[in-house]
């Protein structure tokens, strides 16, 4: 009690600039403010939603949105920008999340696009800094496959890395299994560990690492209907160039199992 008293007598003696300087010093520290906002946008999807919905807010450079559905909850990830923006957005962002609406995915480009600075401009060489690249494996060599295929294929154009990803966690039979990816932001393929094993033909592995630099060279586009294409038939056409194609496709077939069932080592 005694505290408190004291306390306010020391506020009356505060002139009005003291006071500034006071309020100023317990301004909200910027993850809390975070958090809020955060907080608010997720408030704002669920009533629109009508489902749980859990934001994790990001400053990517590339992706600036995707999203998964966990039983009744939405998990959608997106860039900052989306912090501030007005209902029809968060509507389009909703109708996008919900149906994929392709009147929605417009609207959301346009955002993206009126907003782009607040994208931060990092270059793919400063993102790469960060991870670690681990091309060789034990079985495939991805940096000469890459090699190889960028001088045959694209005539050494294809200015981007490539590592074996980190082993998923994955304690269940799997279902699928993502062979490839590549990101745009670090211009990176990753390629899944499991391929890197004797079983496994130089020419399948040869094959997932030809689709993903196709994704260097096509990047997704929007399809007549408005929905964003991963894999334009330009991007199909050429990757049916790929000496193996058919062989690779046939092998993919047979063995699924094979790789769903592999056991990767971390
Ligand atoms: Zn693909």
């Amino acid at each position: 009690m005694a505290r408190a008293k004291k306390k306010n007598l020391a506020k009356k003696r505060t002139s009005p600039a003291g006071r500034i300087a006071r309020e100023q010093s317990l301004a909200p520290e910027p993850n809390r403010l975070l958090k809020v906002w955060r907080r608010v946008l997720e408030r704002r999807l669920r009533t629109r939603l009508k489902a749980s919905v859990a934001v994790e807010v990001h400053d990517n450079t590339h992706t600036m949105l995707t999203f998964q559905r966990h039983r009744a909850l939405w998990r959608v990830r997106l860039h900052h920008m989306f912090l501030v923006a007005s209902d029809d957005i968060i509507q389009a962002l909703a109708d996008y999340v919900r149906h994929g609406d392709a009147q929605a995915s417009v609207t959301l480009d346009r955002y993206i696009e009126r907003n782009k600075a607040y994208i931060r401009r990092v270059t793919p060489a400063q993102m790469r800094k960060r991870l670690r690249l681990e091309p060789t494996g034990q079985h495939h060599d991805l940096g000469r496959i890459f090699e190889r295929l960028n001088e045959r294929y694209f005539r050494g154009r294809v200015d981007a890395a490539i590592t074996y990803g980190p082993a998923p966690r994955v304690t269940q039979p799997r279902k699928s299994i993502k062979m490839g990816s590549y990101s745009a932001d670090s211009r990176v393929i990753r390629i899944h560990p499991a391929l890197d094993q004797p079983v496994v033909p130089r020419y399948f592995v040869e094959s997932i690492v030809f689709h993903e630099m196709l994704h260097h060279v096509y990047r997704a586009r929007r399809g007549e209907d408005g929905r964003r294409c991963i894999h334009p038939p330009e991007f199909l056409e050429h990757e049916r160039r790929f000496h193996d194609h058919a062989r690779a496709r046939a092998w993919e077939q047979e063995n699924l199992d094979l790789l769903l069932h592999a056991r990767v080592m971390a």
